[in-house]
């Protein structure tokens, strides 16, 4: 048994403190914001095991400067935050190359193979059950060049995990999803998609368990340090503690930690804006992506959540809410009985590395720490996998397995 601090209490800390309370260890885990509603609890709740294509690819790079025109669009820059968001893009631009790309996918593979037997062991371990829903997921096109080019890869994904996908013509798509009133050309199905029911219960089952099994201290982190008695943790208002072991999970405030532990890390956050209609008039039957315009909107228990985009900027910017009214506008003209008013507007932050690769595994300077961030667009997805290879690389030490996954690769 041994003594283990974590940093940061959202779903990929979690994650992880399940794992290794259940592994028999003392665990102790900070959370500077208890109550607060970080990127684990406003997502759009979907299991997105398909979703093995980095955000940097050349189709990416070249549609970007278009999208930078609209500042309600897709993709935004916050252009006072570029001299922050230099090296994280320029290695976004880098890591865009054909061999790049295809190194990111095979480490995003790999473990959205495990992902959902990772959430199907957490939720056995934590006695959560009917919390996710087998719906598959449905994205829509404005014309059949994109429908075509959509399926083609979408099979290749498919064949590589083993889900199935379906080309739909518009009425198909609309025989499956009957509030889809608008005009598109057609979709794609893929049946390898999951919802959870409501990421904000699955966060606080899963803090709630290990408050009855642990420490869970409600204070911020402000500095890890390591020596020859184990590693120490210093929170806000309280005694330096010392641990055996330490896990950083601190989404994007985990480059500060990192930093502190003389560790280099490329992790910015990618913002997200969405609106949470409850008990809405209109309903979906399964997740439906709006690809073209970089949002999705997924049926939630008794509510309807319309969001997405990427917003690059300093992760303590001014929220822009209009993006939120943006993406309600354009849903409108797919779906024009989505209400007008009434929905709740949240913002949050992916915590994204420039290789959409998450840094998973133990410091290179100290075995005793450990790196859970950096899952951008895919840390609900990825949580109970990295949950689970966290507990087993602090058992057993350094793991080749890991390798992509190493803060190494940024040193
Ligand atoms: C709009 C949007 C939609 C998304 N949709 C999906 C989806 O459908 N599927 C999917 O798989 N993923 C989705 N994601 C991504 C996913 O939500 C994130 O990757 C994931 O939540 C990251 O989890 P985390 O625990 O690393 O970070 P966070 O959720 O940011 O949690 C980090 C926690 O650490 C705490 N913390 C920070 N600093 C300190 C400190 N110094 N001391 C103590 N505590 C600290 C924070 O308060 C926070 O609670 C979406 C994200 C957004 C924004």
């Amino acid at each position: 048994m041994a003594r283990i601090g974590i940093a940061g209490a959202g779903i990929i800390g979690c994650a992880t403190a399940v794992h290794l309370i259940e592994q028999g260890h003392e665990v102790t885990m900070f959370e500077k914001d208890i109550d607060g509603l970080p990127a684990s609890v406003g997502n759009a709740g979907i299991l997105a095991v398909p979703e093995i294509d980095p955000l940097a690819r050349p189709d990416m790079i070249l549609s970007a400067p278009k999208w930078l025109l609209d500042p309600l669009g897709p993709l935004t820059l916050r252009w006072q935050d570029l001299p922050a968001l230099t090296p994280w893009l320029v290695n976004l631009l880098l890591s865009a190359t054909p061999a790049r790309v295809a190194r990111s996918r095979t480490a995003l593979l790999g473990l959205m193979r495990q992902a959902l037997g990772a959430h199907e062991d957490l939720a056995r371990m934590t006695g959560l059950s009917g919390h996710m829903k087998q719906t598959g997921a449905l994205t829509i096109f404005d014309t059949p060049k994109a429908v075509e080019a959509a399926y083609r890869h979408e099979s290749e994904n498919a064949a590589l995990i083993g889900y199935g996908v379906e080309k739909l013509d518009s009425t198909q798509a609309r025989s499956r999803v009957p509030a889809l009133e608008g005009q598109f050309a057609g979709g794609v199905f893929s049946s390898g998609y999951q919802t959870f029911l409501d990421p904000l219960s699955l966060l606080r089952h899963l803090q709630a368990h290990i408050r009855q099994r642990a420490t869970l201290v409600d204070a911020p982190v402000d500095a890890v340090r390591s020596d020859a008695n184990g590693v120490t943790i210093k929170a806000t208002g309280h005694e330096q503690k010392t641990f055996d072991k330490v896990v950083i999970s601190a989404g994007v405030w985990s480059r500060d930690l990192v930093r502190g532990l003389g560790l280099k890390v490329l992790l910015e956050n990618e913002r997200g804006y969405n609106t949470t209609f409850s008990d809405p008039q209109v309903t979906l039957e399964l997740p439906v992506f709006f690809a073209e315009h970089g949002f999705v909107a997924t049926p939630l228990h008794r509510a309807l959540r319309v969001g997405g985009a990427v917003e690059l900027a300093k992760p303590d910017a001014p929220a822009n809410f209009a993006r939120a009214a943006a993406m309600r506008q354009k849903m409108r003209r797919y779906v024009p009985s989505l209400p007008e008013t009434g929905g709740k507007e949240w913002m949050g932050r992916r915590p994204s590395t420039p290789d959409s690769v998450p840094v998973i595994g133990l410091s290179p300077n100290d075995p005793r720490i450990a790196l859970a961030f950096g899952h951008g667009h895919l840390g609900l997805t990825l949580s109970a996998i990295t949950g689970r290879k966290i507990a087993e690389v602090l058992e057993t030490g350094p793991s080749p397995d890991l390798a992509p996954f190493s803060i190494a690769r940024f040193q």
